[in-house]
């Protein structure tokens, strides 16, 4: 039994306009996209008539912890909470993400390696959920970023074991951390001050990259995000403190740029303890000008919001996407960012319509080419090729 969207206006993921189509998914696949009215509908297949509505890939952000649940202080709910109710949380925060047309997540960095096991859960059919890649435990230094979901690895040789660690225990890509940050802890991180070190870093990207996966980094800080770039990290997460050789050094090798720029706001603005907010406040000035000047460079942008952290519940998306917007991206960059371009910079086959991808998609009212926020309060969420309630 097939899925049949009948006479709606699709957006591929890429391209600058909207074609009207038939889209025939067939399992958890698109089967088909034809000129409208070209589908003649088999026995028992579920037809749904758009009238021109919108088809668009689902969402996909580029950055959550599911193990968070977007509270004050997160972090310190884990901790009280433990492993087994956090289990039960990362699952609830997953099907959230779902039910409002996130159909991907990236999830960088979560304690127990919890988001990998939601993963699996949502793959094996356990639950129902969006797409889940999960870094699991971030690879970091002794003492460094958000040590409490850390695998602590010091010098090359551990950092490649860390990355073998994280891979066997079901990994679809690889977390660090190249500076301090904003949220954690109280003391003991700066989001100026680099942590792993740049010989680190390389190890630890060439063994990713040689299990198949890629590497996202925190880095907020000059040095560090330099350290990150020219090691060869795939995506550099917040990127606050670019300068103009480091964007330069991105956009010739392809580095993605996730600036999360929504979650300082909403820390700067007072979700967080004290000490973070007084970090924010400086962040959210630097992040608008270096967000320019990796745009003016040619630096592709992706939309990640953090969910989970102080202030940005699961999901987020519509805030970050608004902030992208009033950045400057074009309303179908904003689109991008949360669609094909995510996709491409993790490595994940979705965010695109078109025959032999999967099944995930949104029905919208309106046209989202203008206003990419519709896109986050889709009419019907398609997964897998089965709709969901
Ligand atoms: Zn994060």
């Amino acid at each position: 039994m097939a899925l049949v969207l009948r006479g709606g206006l699709v957006w591929d993921g890429d391209s600058e306009q909207r074609r009207r189509a038939d889209v025939v998914c067939d399992g958890a696949r698109i089967t088909s996209v034809t000129a409208a009215g070209s589908v003649r509908p088999g026995e028992g297949d579920d037809v749904l008539d758009l009238d021109g509505a919108t088809v668009l890939p689902g969402l996909l952000d580029g950055h959550v912890h599911l193990v968070w649940d977007g509270s004050r202080d997160p972090a310190d709910v884990v901790e009280r909470d433990g492993e087994q109710l956090t289990v039960l949380r990362a699952v609830e925060h997953a099907r959230a993400h779902l039910r409002q047309g996130v159909t991907t997540v990236v999830d960088l960095g979560s304690n127990w390696d919890v988001a990998i096991t939601v993963a699996r859960g949502i793959d094996a059919g356990y639950v129902a959920g969006p797409r889940v890649l999960a870094a699991g435990r971030t690879v970091v230094m002794t003492g460094g970023h958000d040590p409490f979901w850390g695998n602590m690895c010091d010098g090359a040789d551990a950092v490649v074991r860390g990355v073998r660690e994280q891979v066997y225990a079901g990994a679809g890509l690889i977390k660090t951390a190249a500076t301090g940050g904003v949220y954690g802890r109280a003391v003991g991180e700066e989001v100026g001050a680099s942590e792993l070190s740049r010989d680190e870093l390389t190890a630890l990207a060439t063994e990713a990259h040689r299990r198949g996966v890629k590497v996202a980094a925190h880095a907020l800080g000059e040095e560090g995000i330099r350290n990150a770039v020219l090691a060869g990290v795939d995506v550099i997460e917040h990127g606050v403190f670019l300068t103009e050789d480091i964007v330069a050094a991105m956009r010739e090798r392809g580095t993605v740029l996730c600036p999360t720029l929504a979650v300082y706001r909403s820390i700067a603005g007072g979700a967080a303890p004290g000490y973070a907010v007084e970090k924010a406040a400086e962040v959210v000035r630097a992040h608008q000008r270096g967000l320019r000047m990796a745009l003016d460079a040619g630096v592709p942008v992706v939309a990640g919001t953090d969910a989970g952290s102080p202030g940005m519940p699961h999901p987020s998306l519509r805030r970050e996407l608004a902030c992208l917007r009033e950045a400057g991206l074009a309303p179908v960059d904003v689109l991008r960012a949360a669609t094909s371009r995510a996709a491409d910079a993790f490595g994940i086959d979705a965010g695109r319509v078109r025959v032999g991808a999967p099944a995930d998609l949104l029905v919208v009212d309106g046209d989202p080419l203008a206003d990419p926020l519709l896109a986050t309060t889709p009419r019907c969420v398609v997964r897998g090729g089965a709709i969901v309630d």
